[in-house]
């Protein structure tokens, strides 16, 4: 089990440290875990000049799996786009081929006051955005800006093969065989017609999965039902740009972006496992991060990757441990919990596991 670890910048390399806490952890149960870190983002533009050097592009391909901090922070705002510290993950997802991204949005019971949705609509949540990564209007060609007729005109193009969409919903499939085998995929067929292959497809791969209950949706009607009735849901699949709105929304129902990881898996499995959030920089360095949408990544790698379940759910069974036992830090801090910094949680994860 090769992880390659890439704790980036701002709150990043504290993050990442409790999760190499608790894969040490496994390790000394007996998991046969290996550790190796390289650079990523501003920290390696401070010390290489670029934000995702030929080294650690070597170890994160060597691996068979990517742990990541974040990247980013406002002192390397100014430099040129090929420099930025954002330059850095987009590098690597393309070069590690990750077309699919998982993006788990879950409410704890214990933290249902920190969403802006009533408790009852959204407590105890468990929903699996599964998006299409690598295509979609995002890299269609032709794009651009151009004069046309006297006007200047703006364009780019949605565009869709059969395999790519038949690969990210085999991963949707899968996942959903592991859940509650329920997939809802969401698509705007009545407009646009790269979607309404996606549909025919998504109904085509379905043949291989007669245990998954397969439905569509229209995504405007998908942003309504996650707001109205979240828990309706259990898998969603679907593009890249439906995917990135849908997916910022179903994680802003939890409220704590602190406690969201998320996994992008390649065909093999192998995969980039990062907590949701950014960099934070507003709090890097002083020991209030949350560390625990990183040590959930862990736990999605162990069950994503390395097919290890049992220990997943271990370390998810930690999680909920140490929030049922009212530690908290001060992002998800309420009345009658108690405030700790990001050690001390990694401390009680720990214990708990
Ligand atoms: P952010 O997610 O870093 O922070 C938003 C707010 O949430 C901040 O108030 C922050 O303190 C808080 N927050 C985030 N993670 C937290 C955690 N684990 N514990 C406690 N509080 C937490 O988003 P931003 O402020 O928009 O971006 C900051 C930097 O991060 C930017 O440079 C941006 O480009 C970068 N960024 C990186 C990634 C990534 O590495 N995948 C993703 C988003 C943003």
């Amino acid at each position: 089990m090769k992880i390659c670890v890439l704790p980036g910048d701002g709150i990043g390399p504290e993050i990442t440290a409790e999760a190499l806490r608790v894969l040490a952890a496994l390790r000394s149960d007996g998991l046969p875990i290996e550790t190796e870190q390289a650079l990523i983002g501003g920290s390696a533009v401070d010390a290489e000049g670029v934000p995702l050097p030929q080294s650690t592009l070597r170890l994160a391909g060597e691996a068979d799996a990517v742990l990541l901090g974040a990247v980013g922070g406002p002192q390397w705002d100014g430099l040129p786009r090929d420099q930025r510290p954002e330059r850095g993950l987009l590098g690597i997802r393309k070069s590690l081929e990750l077309f699919a991204n998982l993006r788990p949005a879950i409410l704890y019971p214990e933290l249902a006051n920190a969403s802006t949705l009533k408790p009852e609509v959204v407590a105890g949540l468990d929903i699996m955005i599964v998006r299409e990564l690598t295509g979609d209007i995002y890299f269609g060609q032709p794009r651009g800006i151009e004069q046309r007729d006297g006007e200047t005109v703006g364009f780019n193009t949605m565009i869709y093969s059969e395999a790519e969409i038949r690969r990210i919903a085999r991963v949707a499939f899968g996942i959903a065989m592991k859940r509650d085998r329920r997939l809802c995929s969401v698509d705007k067929m009545n407009v646009l017609e790269c979607t309404q292959l996606w549909r025919d497809v998504v109904t085509d791969e379905a043949k291989a999965f007669p245990e998954v209950r397969l439905t569509h949706m229209l995504v405007d009607n998908a942003a309504m039902q996650l707001v109205r009735n979240p828990k309706q849901f259990d898998v969603m699949v679907t593009g890249n740009m439906f995917g990135d709105i849908l997916s910022d929304e179903a994680s802003m129902l939890t409220g704590s972006i602190g406690m969201l990881p998320s996994a992008s898996l390649d065909a093999s499995n192998k995969g980039m496992y990062e907590p949701s959030h950014g960099s934070a920089p507003d709090i890097a360095g002083k020991g209030l991060a949350n560390p625990l949408a990183t040590i959930l990544s862990v736990a999605m790698m162990l069950r994503y990757t390395f097919g290890q379940e049992e220990a997943a759910q271990r370390v998810e069974a930690a999680v909920k441990r140490v929030l049922s036992d009212g530690l908290r830090t001060a992002d998800i801090f309420e009345e009658g919990t108690r405030k700790v910094g990001t050690t001390q949680i990694g401390d009680a994860v720990l214990a708990a596991l």
